[in-house]
């Protein structure tokens, strides 16, 4: 059996040590394997004749069929061309070479039969096709040329010749040289059989040569079910481990805290949804495994009220928490919301963050191992080491996309049990990805905000508009409302960004110069974006001025506008977030997206979409299609999206869905991994995750 992982690609007929070296640095291929798996982003068809009457200047590539009547020298030094005049009877084309002028003549004889193939153009009325292939149509078998790969190459690639027909050759001549070794099957047969997949060995050929788009598509579709499935079975498999290893803290009672909280403290009814969510996490945490739940819920659904709930289980039961959000404002606002509302109740809660004073630390990390803190809220400083607790009980992680698996599974490591975790997302993440990424968690979603919230009111203006904009603002503000606008930071160091941001501030401290502004932006000291954001939060000032970072959680009730400057900037998801910072109150709130009047196709659909719904997984499913799953937050740091070679999270979610019923399957059917039939599904597993590093399914 063929190893291709193991066998450098210099040794190939037509590759050597030359372009070896710029297939290793350009497309990091290696190997066989690699150079199997570097699939074509393209492919022509070869089989279909076009007349010359059917052309158009808007056409791929087409091939024709016919003789050249003559030949015609024209133009002058750089200009200086050699003309066929073709025909198939239907018309004439012009084929036009600008190189290699006395071969070209010589080479085609007038009155041959020629398959002509390449990318019309219409130029002076006439059509041309530049550089054609050309072959005698007698020698040439149509029906089996089929479909030609195009590969993706590098301008490096294609200086040195290595274009997509260089990588057509040599990926030609490995398969030549395969002879009748045969790449090793990936999937049993029954698995085969059952679901009318090709044989992964077919399947490599095909998808570099398919004769007929008939074949291409079933070569596609066994290589996508492959991919996708190795990537559940891995999620899937770790998980049922997971669950048989650990058992879980439990918190088998309701107790006096929890009671008095919802019964004394609670300000508002529960939302139903609310309520159903609370329940789930109840049943997680009683049932002695350790739970693993992803809450998702749209901005301003409740979350922090969950997270509550669920620590205050916790504390009944002996046990400490911790909530986890990524920024330190986000930190401060929870800390002083939990204490606020866990006024009374002998609850201590504790914030923890990069600026936390030494004293202040001190006595905090003491507290942790001592058990007298209850919960903890804070950011990535308690990932460090020296952060000790003392049977820390629950793990909560809002707004989960700012942090990297590689976190979560710190927290983990503090406890001997690992304790339960309550990821809580904002962004909601669609079902596919979901699926790939969070495999392995359950899934609650609050799809339901509290009662009297007014849908936020969206509009999108050019920016020759922002006068009637900024009267819009004088009213809200004259009715005591207040304002955030927004400008793209979408790097912390980008200095046009900063200059936009400033120019921004003091145009509307002008407009505005009856009103008091805040500014807030990354580069700030944290000292001074705790107070501008204190200033904002009591009503002090009217008009925030920020960046995105005010993108997560924070939460201001009165404010009623919000204004996103260069909304092109931004993505979709992102656009959602910020506009869940307004709409938290009871007054009707809006949301004003500025852009320039020249705007892209994809902006406009953005804008659209946008203003014409509210709902998070609707935003989020189309972010998907727009964006491809590489771009969405919380993807990149697990990288898997980018390792996907040709299935397609957006497209194929319901591959997704039926290929993870088969690797659930296989993992109900031999848990233990051991049995001889599956052999060749868990050899695979164990030599993808070795090549791609995948740990990620071990830690999530
Ligand atoms: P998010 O899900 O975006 O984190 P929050 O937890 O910040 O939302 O809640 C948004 C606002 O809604 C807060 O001001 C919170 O006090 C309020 N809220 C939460 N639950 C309810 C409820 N059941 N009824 C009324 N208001 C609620
Ligand atoms: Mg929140």
């Amino acid at each position: 059996m063929l190893d291709a992982r193991t066998r450098n690609i210099k040794f190939l007929p037509g590759v050597g040590e030359q372009r070896a070296t710029l297939l290793n640095r350009e497309l990091e291929i290696y190997s066989l394997y690699d150079l199997l798996y570097y699939f074509p982003y393209r492919y022509v068809d070869r089989s279909r004749l076009f007349t010359v009457a059917e052309l158009t200047g808007s056409m791929p590539y087409v091939q024709l069929c016919g003789e050249i009547r003559s030949f015609e020298e024209l133009g002058e030094g750089a200009g200086r061309r050699i003309v066929a005049h073709f025909t198939d009877g239907t018309g004439f084309v012009d084929l036009v070479w600008f190189r290699g002028l006395r071969y070209i003549k010589n080479r085609y004889k007038l009155g041959t039969k020629y398959v002509v193939f390449g990318k019309p153009t219409i130029f002076g009325g006439r059509v041309n096709i530049a550089h054609p292939d050309i072959d005698v149509a007698e020698s040439l078998l149509l029906s089996e040329m089929g479909l030609q790969p195009y590969y993706n190459t590098t301008e490096k690639m294609k200086r040195a010749g290595l274009n997509s027909q260089a990588m057509a050759k040599i990926v030609s001549s490995l398969f030549a040289s395969l002879g009748k070794e045969v790449v090793p099957e990936t999937l049993t047969p029954e698995i085969i059989t059952k679901h009318h997949l090709m044989p992964l060995a077919d399947a490599l050929r095909i998808i570099h040569f398919p004769k007929n788009p008939v074949e291409l598509r079933d070569a596609e579709y066994r290589l996508k079910f492959e991919e996708l499935f190795y990537i559940q079975l891995n999620i899937l498999h770790y998980s049922k481990e997971r669950t048989q290893k650990y058992v879980g803290h439990r918190f088998s009672k309701v107790g006096d805290i929890f009671n008095r909280f919802y019964n004394e403290n609670l300000p508002f009814e529960l939302t139903g949804a609310q309520k159903r969510v609370v329940k789930e996490i109840r049943r997680d945490v009683n049932s002695n495994h350790q739970m693993n739940r992803l809450v998702q819920g749209d901005v301003g659904s409740g979350k922090t009220l969950v997270a509550l709930l669920s620590m205050l289980l916790a504390k009944d039961n002996g046990y400490q928490s911790c909530l986890m959000v990524p920024t330190e404002i986000l930190s401060e606002q929870h800390c002083a919301t939990l204490q606020r509302m866990l006024k009374n109740l002998p609850v201590r809660v504790e914030l923890l963050t990069g600026s936390t004073k030494s004293k202040k630390r001190t006595e905090i990390l003491e507290g942790l191992s001592d058990g007298s803190i209850d919960i903890l809220v804070s950011t990535h400083a308690v990932l460090e080491e020296r952060v000790q607790f003392h049977n820390l009980g629950l793990v909560v992680i809002d707004e989960q996309h700012r942090f990297g698996v590689v976190q979560r599974a710190k927290m983990w490591a503090k406890n001997n049990i690992p304790p339960h975790v309550l990821v809580m997302t904002a962004t909601p993440i669609p079902r596919t990805l979901a699926m790939t990424l969070y495999g392995d968690l359950d899934v609650s979603v609050i799809d339901e905000l509290p009662p009297g919230r007014k849908p936020i009111s969206t509009t999108h203006i050019f920016r020759n508009k922002i006068d009637q904009l900024y009267s819009f603002i004088h009213k809200q503000l004259l009715d005591k409302r207040q304002v955030y606008v927004v400008y793209p930071l979408i790097s912390e160091s980008e200095k046009l960004d900063l200059k936009n941001l400033e120019d921004g501030y003091k145009q509307l401290c002008n407009v505005f110069c009856d009103y008091k502004l805040s500014k807030l932006h990354g580069k700030m000291k944290p000292s001074e974006k705790d107070e501008q954001m204190r200033l904002f939060a009591s009503g002090e000032t009217q008009i925030l001025v920020s960046t995105t970072v005010i993108e997560v959680g924070v939460d201001v009730p009165n404010a009623t506008v919000m204004v996103i400057e260069n909304a092109e900037r931004f993505g979709l998801s992102q656009l959602h977030q910020l506009r869940g910072r307004v709409g938290r109150g009871g007054e009707q709130s809006y949301c004003v997206l500025v852009t320039d009047y020249k705007l892209s196709e994809d902006t406009r659909k953005r804008m659209e979409i946008m203003t014409t719904s509210t709902d998070g997984f609707e935003i989020a499913e189309a972010d998907l299609k727009l964006r491809g799953p590489g771009d969405i937050e919380g993807t990149q740091q697990s990288g898997i999206a980018f390792d996907l070679k040709i299935a397609n999270l957006a497209r194929d979610e319901q591959l997704l869905q039926y290929v993870r019923n088969v690797a659930r399957e296989v993992v109900d059917a031999d848990p233990e991994c051991n049995s001889l039939e599956y052999k060749i599904i868990w050899d695979t597993l164990r030599t993808i995750k070795r090549d791609k590093n995948w740990n990620w399914g071990a830690i999530s």
